[in-house]
């Protein structure tokens, strides 16, 4: 496994394996890396000759500056789960690499980025787009993999890659979560026992929406009170729980299959995300 920390290193890489006929597939991360990201690789191993896994805490992305300051950096560990999911190639660059002085340079998707984590970290997605651009550019990539953990995220890099021709197939996988049914992230790693336990009312109240849904409720204000109750009850910060359509994630008047509860919650200053796609489900007889 190769470890580059350029553009152009990176570049000659990929140009090298395309010369002789092998695709590369690229998995981009912010490090501390998890069973969500390994799946993601897997992903790209299993459709892809080449993995390339970029690892590079963002700064532009970070509205808060603290956050970007204690992000976990566990490159050793990371170095070691790319091997064993046999990654071909890490890329690892600096700040400085990435935004070297005289920088000038951005890429903004409007309309999908209005809202949600957009209208809650301004500037995020302007860094995430900037970054992704980059990272696709540098790469070559044929495919790039994301996770539906980020829905959000998903839509705008894709919507990026739409509007500026980018040729990399955007392909997003699902969310995996820990046994208890809370979404793996690097940032579970700052919460306490008791903490987590409190985490836990966000997987709960994405599966009270399915199960509202189920029941026959379609009306996204009651159904969505409930799953802020449960929310609060656990003493998270609930900076939104939204029902929106999957592609223009404007809220929708009634929910229906595919339609996607967004959630954002902070847990003592922690803040988590989560998604659920609607299902049609069929209620066995007497179940709750
Ligand atoms: P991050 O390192 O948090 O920027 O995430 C890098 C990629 O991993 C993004 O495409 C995320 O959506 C994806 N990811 C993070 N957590 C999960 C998860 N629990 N399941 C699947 N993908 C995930």
């Amino acid at each position: 496994m190769r470890v580059v920390t350029t553009p152009s290193q990176l570049a000659s890489l990929s140009r090298e394996w395309q010369s002789s006929g092998e695709s590369v597939g690229l998995v981009p991360t912010m490090g501390a890396l998890h069973a969500g990201h390994s799946s993601l690789v897997d992903a790209a191993r299993s459709s892809c000759d080449r993995v390339v896994v970029s690892i590079f805490v963002n700064p532009i992305q970070f509205n808060d500056r603290r956050d970007y300051e204690t992000y976990p950096d566990t490159f050793d560990d990371d170095a070691e789960m790319c091997r064993r999911h046999g990654v071909d190639a890490i890329y690892r660059p600096t700040a400085e690499t990435v935004y070297p002085t005289g920088y000038s340079t951005k890429v903004h998707v409007s309309g999908l980025t209005d809202r949600w984590e957009g209208a809650d970290r301004p500037g995020h997605f302007d860094g995430v787009t900037t970054v992704v651009t980059k990272l696709f550019t540098a790469s070559r990539a044929d495919r790039a993999f994301f996770g539906r953990k980020d829905y959000q995220q998903a839509a705008v890099v894709r919507r990026m890659a739409l509007d500026l021709d980018v040729p990399i197939e955007v392909v997003v996988c699902p969310t995996v979560r820990d046994e208890d049914g809370l979404a793996l992230s690097s940032r579970n790693r700052r919460l306490d026992t008791s903490q987590r336990t409190r985490a836990l009312a966000i997987p709960a109240a994405l599966a009270d929406v399915q199960r509202a849904f189920d029941d026959g409720s379609r009306d996204p204000s009651a159904i969505l009170d409930a799953a802020r109750r449960r929310l609060t009850e656990s003493d998270l910060v609930v900076h939104y729980v939204a029902l929106v359509d999957p592609h223009s994630l404007e809220p929708v008047t009634t929910a229906d299959v595919g339609t996607v509860v967004l959630v954002a919650a902070s847990c003592d200053g922690v803040r988590l995300i989560d998604n659920h796609v609607i299902e049609l489900r069929s209620r066995a007889v007497g179940s709750r």
